[in-house]
């Protein structure tokens, strides 16, 4: 059903934290992170390619696999100030949806159950499905908000024949309960899908979605500032879905259905790093970064600093925690450290 390693391509983890394999929970006891693979993109309705995914994302950068990365924003190692582990690729095959999706789901459930918070490289957005409901599992059904970052809304009910897709994770997680319509916060949403009969769905769901030009309107930082409120209202943890695709892509080329007029790649960045510095995040996705489509890594690079900026921001809330400093984002790089009391 799962496999420890990579499905395609070399056996390599994220900017080479250490192994672990999902299968056996001690050897991933104490782990803060633990990375997954999906390769899956059976649900794509365009341009496939995301099974590629995972491997694209774990080894696009520039620097060494040395399992370090110390961010000069926040003055601390994601990779190393947390307890992070990869546990390579849950074996997922494209031509098979639902056992795709459930071995996928047994695992993000197990993960999560040891405390740990699941961080799943896609593979296209479907996998959010299995995702959401492993997470839900563990740490409370409908306890969990979401927050959703991505060009299009993910609520369709039947797309191109099947009831399983990447048009469809948000519907299925409302319609199951696993995650509540009114914690659902979508982020970036443009274009010109979905139809009428599906907003009208979303609002009786009570969801919010932020479409681009509300974004334009109030700026970015004020529309978050609103999401986590509501996500944060009676829930157990936030999980944090990014489809990369959510990014102009200008900025994220390679990926199955760009569409254009979203955010850049900096404010990407500052509001992935921001959610995980500010609220409990108890699982995360990063999806739809397909390689065949991608030129010159933009899209790779881009969703692996996404998965960066997140632990970068984790490992900052977790080291001020422990001294009770604040990070904050208008200090000079040499005084904003952990710790730092305005030095
Ligand atoms: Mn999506
Ligand atoms: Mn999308």
């Amino acid at each position: 059903m799962a496999r420890y390693g990579a499905q395609f391509g070399p056996d390599i983890t994220f900017l080479g934290v250490p192994q672990c394999d999902h299968a056996e929970p001690e050897t991933y006891v104490d782990s803060d992170v633990v990375i997954i693979g999906a390769p899956f993109d059976g649900g794509t309705s365009a341009r496939p390619g995301a099974r590629f995914g995972p491997k694209a994302l774990r080894e696009a950068c520039y620097l060494g696999m040395d399992g370090q990365r110390p961010s000069l924003a926040m003055r601390v190692d994601g990779l190393t100030d947390l307890n992070v582990r990869d546990a390579g690729d849950v074996e997922m095959f494209s031509g098979d949806a639902q056992t795709s999706c459930a071995a996928l789901q047994a695992v993000v459930e197990t993960v999560a159950q040891s405390g740990a918070v699941p961080l799943i490289l896609g593979g296209d957005h479907t996998v959010t499905w299995p995702d959401v409901t492993g997470v839900a599992r563990a740490v409370g059904w409908g306890r969990v908000s979401v927050i959703h970052f991505d060009a299009h809304a993910d609520t369709g009910k039947i797309e191109f024949g099947s009831l399983i897709g990447h048009g469809q994770p948000m519907r299925l997680l409302i319609d199951s309960g696993a995650a509540r319509g009114d914690r659902f916060l979508q982020v970036g949403l443009r274009g010109y899908w979905p139809p009428p009969d599906v907003l009208a769905w979303m609002a009786e769901q009570g969801m919010r979605s932020f479409e681009m030009t509300e974004i334009g309107v109030r700026g970015l930082d004020d529309v978050l500032t609103e999401a986590m409120s509501i996500a944060m209202d009676d829930c157990d943890g936030v999980f944090l879905s990014v489809d990369i695709d959510v990014a102009d892509p200008g900025h994220a080329p390679g990926t199955g259905t760009p569409e254009p007029g979203g955010l850049s790649s900096r404010a990407l960045l500052d509001a992935v790093r921001r959610i995980c510095y500010e609220v409990p995040i108890v699982g995360m996705d990063v999806v739809e970064v397909s390689p065949p489509y991608d030129h010159s890594d933009i899209t790779a690079m881009l969703g692996n600093r996404v998965v960066l900026e997140a632990l970068t921001a984790m490992a900052r809330a977790k080291a001020d925690a422990a001294t009770g400093s604040r990070w904050d984002p208008g200090l000079p790089l040499l005084a904003n450290r952990p710790g730092a009391t305005g030095d």
